[in-house]
C-alpha cells in the first residue's frame, strides 16, 4: 500500500514536471512568438509610416531628388537591424537600403492588401527572399493618391531568436520551481510517508499476534497521535489477553482442585481404602467440596450477568432493613462462634435509590468474609451513616486483617490471599469482585482499610432515596 503510494506521489510529481515543461516548449512558445512578432511589426510600423510621410513631400514634388531621404532611410535601417524598400504604386523597387541590386526590379505579384487587416507579413515577401521576413509596409500617400509603399523587413530569424532567449529564462525559471518543489516532497517523505510506513509495520506487527510491539513515532503531530493511539489499542489489547489467559488459568484450577479431591475420594470409598465406617466423614467432604463447585459457578454466572449492561433493578428502600436481614442470615454461623454483629444506625430509617437484590449479595459478601477472617469471640461493626446526598455503609471486623502487599488485589477476580488460603478452603476470590462490579454499576465507590492482626473495614457508599 505504502509503496505504491510513495510511488504515485513520485510519478505525480515527475509528471508535473514533465508537463510543465512541454506546456513552457509548446504552448508559451506558440505565445511568445506570436507577441514579439506583433510588437516587432508595431514598432516597424511606426517607423515605416514616418518614412511615408517623408517620401509622401517628395513625390508630391516639394522635394525634387528622391535620395533626398535615403539618409533617414538609412539610419532607421542601421537602427532597427532591418532592411527597407521604397516601393512605388507599380510595386518597382525605387530606393533600397542598405543598398543592393533590388533598384528597378518589380515585386511580382506585390498586393499590398495581402495582410488583410494586419499591417504586416511573414513570410518571402512574394518571393523576394529566400528566408522568412517580418515585411511592415506603409502607403506613401498625398493628395488622395497613392505614390508608392515604404517596406521595412526584418529577418524572423531574429524574433525567433528573441523568442529563444525569453523562452530560456522560463525555463531556467521552471527548473528552479521544479527543484524547489523537492523540498515539498522531501517534507512529505519524512513527516508522512517514513511514519506511515512504521505504522503500517506495527499493524502488520498486532495483525501477527505481537502485541508487544510498539510503534516509535514521536512526532507532534496527526502521525504521532496515530501511533499513540495504536500503542495503546496494543496495550490494551495485551492486558485484555493476559488477563484472559490467567481468568482460564484461575477458572481451570478452582475446579481441578476439588474436582480431583471428589474423584479421589470417590474411587477410594469404591475400592475400599476408605472402610464404611469412615465413609460418612468422606461424604460430608464430597459435598462440601461440591458446594465449592457450586459457589463458583454461580460466581462466574453472577459477574457475567454483571458484564452486560442494563442488568440493575433500581428502586427506593430502607437500606437499614436490608442490612438487619442480611444479618440475621448468619445468626446460626456468629452463634457457632460467639461472634457479635454490632449495628448501628444514624436514623431509623434510611431510604437509598438501589437494586435491592444487589445489595443484599454486597451486605451478604461482606459480612460472610468479616465473619470467615474474624477471631472467634469478636465484635463485627456494621453501621449506616447519612452524609449530604450519600449513605455510608460500612463492615469493620476485627480479625486477621489484609496484608498491605493484597489491599489492591484483593478486587481482582479469584484473588485470596496467602492466608485465607490455608483458612477458608471454601473461598472462590470472586466475592469482592463481584462487590465492587455491583457498587460500581450503581455509579457508587467501595473501598477498604485494613490492618494485617487488627481488622478490615469496608466502605461503600449509596444514593439516597429520591423524593418520589
Ligand atoms: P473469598 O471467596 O476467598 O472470600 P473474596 O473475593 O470475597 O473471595 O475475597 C478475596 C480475598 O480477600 C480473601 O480470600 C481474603 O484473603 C481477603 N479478604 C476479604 N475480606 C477480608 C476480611 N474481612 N479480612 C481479611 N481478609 C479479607
Amino acid at each position: 500500500m505504502t509503496h505504491s503510494l510513495y510511488t504515485k506521489f513520485i510519478l505525480g510529481y515527475l509528471v508535473f514536471g514533465l508537463l510543465g515543461f512541454v506546456i513552457i516548449a509548446t504552448f508559451s512558445s506558440k505565445v511568445t512568438y506570436r507577441y514579439l512578432v506583433r510588437s516587432e511589426a508595431e514598432s516597424l510600423y511606426d517607423e515605416a509610416n514616418l518614412l511615408a510621410a517623408a517620401y509622401s513631400d517628395i513625390y508630391q514634388g516639394k522635394r525634387t531628388d528622391i535620395s533626398a531621404a535615403e539618409p533617414r532611410l538609412e539610419a532607421v535601417t542601421v537602427y532597427l537591424d532591418a532592411q527597407a524598400w521604397v516601393l512605388d504604386s507599380h510595386g518597382t523597387v525605387v530606393a533600397e537600403t542598405p543598398s543592393g541590386n533590388r533598384i528597378g526590379s518589380t515585386v511580382t505579384g506585390f498586393d499590398p492588401t495581402a495582410g488583410g487587416n494586419r499591417s504586416y507579413l511573414v513570410g518571402r515577401f512574394f518571393g523576394m527572399f529566400n528566408e522568412n521576413m517580418l515585411s511592415v509596409f506603409a502607403p506613401i500617400t498625398g493628395n488622395f493618391n497613392t505614390y508608392g509603399y515604404v517596406v521595412l523587413h526584418r529577418s524572423i530569424a531574429q524574433v525567433v531568436k528573441s523568442r529563444d532567449r525569453i523562452l530560456n529564462i522560463v525555463y531556467m525559471t521552471a527548473a528552479v520551481i521544479f527543484f524547489l518543489s523537492l523540498i515539498i516532497l522531501l517534507v512529505f517523505t519524512k513527516t508522512v510517508y517514513f511514519p506511515l510506513k512504521k505504522i503500517t509495520a506495527g499493524a502488520k506487527e498486532y495483525a501477527g499476534g505481537n502485541l508487544d510491539y510498539t510503534i516509535k513515532v514521536d512526532t507532534n503531530d496527526e502521525m504521532g497521535y496515530l501511533a499513540d493511539t495504536l500503542n495503546y489499542m496494543s496495550g490494551e489489547l495485551n492486558k485484555l489477553e493476559d488477563y484472559q489467559k490467567s481468568f482460564i488459568a484461575n477458572v481451570s484450577h478452582d475446579f481441578r482442585s476439588p474436582l480431583t479431591s471428589i474423584k479421589g475420594y470417590l474411587e477410594a470409598i469404591l475400592d475400599g481404602t476408605i472402610p464404611p465406617e469412615l465413609q460418612e466423614k468422606y461424604l460430608h467432604i464430597l459435598i462440601s467440596e461440591t458446594e465449592r463447585l457450586n459457589k463458583l459457578t454461580e460466581g462466574m454466572l453472577t459477574l457475567n450477568s454483571l458484564d452486560s449492561q442494563g442488568f440493575l433493578n433500581r428502586s427506593n428502600f430502607d437500606i437499614n432493613r436490608v442490612i438487619k436481614d442480611t444479618a440475621e442470615m448468619f445468626e446460626g454461623a456468629c452463634n457457632a462462634r460467639n461472634i457479635v454483629l454490632d449495628l448501628t444506625f444514624s436514623d431509623d430509617v434510611e431510604m437509598v435509590y438501589a437494586d435491592l437484590g444487589r445489595i443484599q449479595q454486597v451486605l451478604y459478601n461482606l459480612i460472610d468474609n468479616a465473619i470467615k477472617f474474624s477471631h472467634d469471640d469478636s465484635v463485627i461493626y456494621i453501621q449506616c451513616l447519612q452524609q449530604y446526598e450519600k449513605i455510608f455503609v460500612s463492615v469493620k471486623d476485627t480479625g486477621i486483617g489484609i496484608p498491605k502487599e493484597s489491599v489492591k488485589k484483593i478486587w481482582d477476580r479469584f484473588y485470596k490471599t496467602d492466608i485465607s488460603r490455608g483458612r477458608d478452603k471454601k473461598g472462590t476470590g470472586l466475592g469482592l469482585a463481584i462487590v465492587k462490579e455491583i457498587i460500581q454499576a450503581h455509579g457508587e465507590n467501595i473501598d477498604v482499610v485494613s490492618t494485617p492482626g487488627v481488622g478490615s473495614e469496608f466502605i461503600f457508599t449509596l444514593p439516597r432515596a429520591t423524593a418520589q
